[in-house]
Formats: structure tokens, C-alpha cells, sequence
């Protein structure tokens, strides 16, 4: 009988260096899990790609795998050409909004548009938290970071509607106050073949919570499920209407040619 346990995926003797009560340590565990649910009793089939940032940090060095951290945004071309090199490895990147809808952006688009193999965790904790909580492309509008005192003046951005649209083969938002649903969305995505992507609305109760009055991890994942509205509700209801909520569910689920597979139809024509 297979018992799960987070230590049987971690390197031993290395301490997490999340604050105490950070979406993190549920995003860890929720991974793993699906990672145990799917049969994998190690983590050789996997390669792990991240950036810079509190949530780069979620894979490397404490996950007991092959993993590589790259200049900040610049995680995705660099899992694109791990998958293109090995493709029987399931290369995953985990990345905080600022460092995946922020400054890797652009990275972000055109590897959904390719439907490049992989799959992207976006950890949405909303402002830049490792260097200060500074405003980021995911702060909701309205709300106060380091750099924003009066309140964050730009609409969001909508990374899991965006790659959707894009043509990505998977896309899934979920919060941490989501366990059950982000341990399927995760299995879903590693599963899915072609681009797919998880966006975990995540607290940050250092940098980001105690600037807007939530006291704490618990207030934070009250606000999240208090706040929560399906996709079918959203649908229903009409978007405007449910402007400032979390908006979860599965966005995407769709199987087409992947970059991989169109490269190699294209290298044997004619
Ligand atoms: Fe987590 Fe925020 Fe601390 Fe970073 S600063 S480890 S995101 S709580």
C-alpha cells in the first residue's frame, strides 16, 4: 500500500525558506499529491524550470529533482527547449505573477500560442513579495502595495483567460483555500499534452496582506473563499458583474498538434 509523504519528493536536510503561514507550503503539498496520485513515487520524470522569486523557490533546490533557475521571466524558454530536447520528461515551471505575467510575459503568450508541451504554475500572490511587495501586472485595482500607497490605478491582467484565448491546451485558476480542486488542476495539467497552465491565487500575509488589513494566512484564505466565483457562475452572471472576484474553474481543455509535433510534420514535408 503506497502511503504519501511531501519528504519522500524533498532533498533532506534543506529548510523552506517560506514566511510562516505563505500559500507555499499548500502549493507544495498540493503538487505533490498529484504527483503521488498519478504513480510517480520519485520525481526522475520531472524537471523543474523557475525564475526569480518567493515562488521560484517552490521547486529549487528543495524538490529531490533535476531543476534549473534562470534569470528572472526567462524560466519558460528555457523549459520550452528542455521538452524539445527530452521530450519524455515532464518539464514544469513554477513562477510568482510578477516573473511570469510581469516580466516574463511576453515568454508566457508565445508559449501558449506555440502549445509548447509543458506546464506553467503561476502563483498569484497579486505584488512583487520577495523584494518588498511592490505593485505587479496582478494587483488589483484599487488595492495598496509599497508602491502604490493610494491604492494600485491599472486594471489586472487575466494570465489564465489570456492563454486561453492563445490556444493553450489546459488552463485552470484555483486558490490555495482550494485544496481538493488544485491537486486535480495539477493532475489535469501535468497529464494534458500541449501547453498547459494553473494559476493558484496565493497569500502572501507578509508582504501583501497586512498592507491591505487581512491579519494573517487565515484572513487571507477567508477573503479567498469568501470571494470565490465558479466560471459557470461568472459565465451566467456576465463578467462585469463579478469584477474583483476570483473567478475559478477550468478555462481551457483541448487537445491540438503541439509545437513539437507541428515541427516535426513540417521537417517531413516534401
Ligand atoms: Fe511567501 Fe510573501 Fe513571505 Fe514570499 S514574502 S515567502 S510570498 S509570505
Amino acid at each position: 500500500m503506497r502511503e504519501f509523504s511531501v519528504k519522500n519528493y524533498l532533498r533532506s536536510g534543506l529548510k523552506l525558506p517560506f514566511c510562516p503561514g505563505c500559500g507555499a507550503y499548500t502549493i507544495i503539498d498540493c503538487f505533490l499529491k498529484a504527483v503521488f496520485n498519478l504513480g510517480y513515487n520519485d520525481l526522475r520524470k520531472f524537471v523543474f524550470c523557475s525564475g526569480i522569486g518567493c515562488s521560484a523557490w517552490i521547486p529549487s533546490p528543495y524538490f529531490n529533482a533535476d531543476s534549473i533557475h534562470t534569470p528572472h521571466g526567462r524560466a519558460i524558454p528555457v523549459a520550452t527547449a528542455v521538452k524539445l530536447i527530452r521530450p519524455e520528461l515532464n518539464v514544469v515551471v513554477f513562477g510568482g505573477d510578477g516573473d511570469i505575467a510581469g516580466i516574463g510575459g511576453n515568454h508566457l503568450i508565445h508559449a501558449a500560442r506555440r502549445n509548447v508541451d509543458i506546464t506553467v504554475i503561476m502563483v498569484n500572490n497579486m505584488v512583487y513579495g520577495m523584494t518588498g511587495g511592490q505593485v505587479a501586472p496582478t494587483t488589483p485595482l484599487g488595492y495598496k502595495t509599497t508602491t502604490t500607497p493610494k491604492g494600485c490605478f491599472e486594471y489586472p491582467i487575466d494570465a489564465v483567460k489570456l492563454v486561453s484565448v492563445l490556444g493553450a491546451s489546459y488552463a485552470a485558476r484555483w486558490t490555495t483555500a482550494h485544496k481538493k480542486e488544485l491537486i486535480k488542476a495539477f493532475e489535469e495539467a501535468i497529464e494534458s499534452k500541449g501547453f498547459s497552465f494553473v494559476e493558484v491565487i496565493s497569500q502572501c500575509p507578509t508582504n501583501f496582506g497586512r498592507r491591505i488589513n487581512l491579519r494573517g494566512s487565515a484572513e487571507m484564505l477567508k477573503w479567498f473563499k469568501e470571494n470565490s466565483v465558479s466560471l459557470e457562475e461568472a459565465e451566467k452572471l456576465g463578467w462585469d458583474k463579478v469584477e474583483g472576484k476570483f473567478v475559478v474553474g477550468v478555462f481551457a481543455r483541448k487537445r491540438r498538434p503541439t509545437l513539437a509535433e507541428n515541427m516535426r510534420r513540417a521537417a517531413s514535408v516534401g
